[in-house]
Order: structure tokens, then C-alpha cells, then sequence
């Protein structure tokens, strides 16, 4: 996947114009801020907030993407492994449970991106020191 791709800026959680600065302040591995979201690209200023809550839209992406995984998990296990139903759906749950930083994450970069498009033209703006905003 390169730049330019859409699923490059969805995966990588890039900007969906520039594809060059990142959705999210911080890594998901350092487990902070998880849930932190830039209000503007750090590289080229694409707003990420385009109209007020914007981003309830997302949670659907993130129920449907909660289900994919639970069904073909439970599935899984059920059928491959033989597991019990019971254990089998309470494993699933947890596990997705788990993953819910980067199942919300995954949303909004999916959101976005069906709202905003790659223009490689667009000009970036000077690195400039970001003010430290807590949400
Ligand atoms: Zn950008």
C-alpha cells in the first residue's frame, strides 16, 4: 500500500488529504491517549472535525467492524476448535474488547476517508511547534 491509496491513509492512519500527517497524536502501543484525535492535520491543516459530531457516523463502522470480527471469531472457534458455545462467545468478546482502541481508531480513519480525498497537490504547511491540547 502506498501513498495515494485510500487503505494507505485508512491503515496507517494518515490524513486522507495529504496522507502525510498522522490522524492520532500518539502510537496505539503506548496505550495513551488512545482516544486522542488531532483536530487538524499536523502536515497540510485538513480540518478532521469537518461539522459537529461528525464522528457519531463512526461508531456504526466501528459496530460493523465489533461484528465482523466477533461472528468470524466465534465462528472460528466454534466450528475449527470445537469450543462450547458459551466459551466460545465469551473468549470473542473479550478479546474484541481488547481491541476496542484500534477498532475506534480504525472507524474514524474509515469515516473520514469516505468524506475526504487524497490531493497530492496540496500544499503542507511549515512544521510549526504543535500546542499541546488535551481533549
Ligand atoms: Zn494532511
Amino acid at each position: 500500500m502506498k501513498e495515494g491509496n485510500k487503505f494507505y491513509s485508512i491503515f496507517n492512519f494518515k490524513c486522507p488529504k495529504c496522507h502525510k500527517g498522522d490522524l492520532y497524536p500518539t502510537r496505539l502501543s503506548e496505550f495513551k491517549k488512545v482516544f486522542t484525535m488531532y483536530d487538524h492535520c499536523p502536515a497540510c491543516g485538513q480540518p478532521y472535525v469537518i461539522e459537529p459530531g461528525f464522528y457519531w457516523g463512526a461508531m456504526y463502522i466501528a459496530y460493523m467492524i465489533s461484528s465482523a470480527i466477533i461472528l468470524t471469531g466465534f465462528a472460528f472457534l466454534f466450528f475449527a476448535f470445537g469450543f462450547d458455545i458459551i466459551p466460545s462467545f465469551i473468549i470473542i468478546v473479550i478479546f474484541t474488547g481488547m481491541l476496542y482502541g484500534l477498532i475506534f481508531r480504525l472507524a474514524r480513519s474509515v469515516w473520514i476517508n469516505l468524506f475526504v480525498h487524497y490531493d497530492p497537490n496540496r500544499p503542507l504547511k511549515k512544521q510549526e511547534p504543535k500546542p499541546e491540547k488535551d481533549h
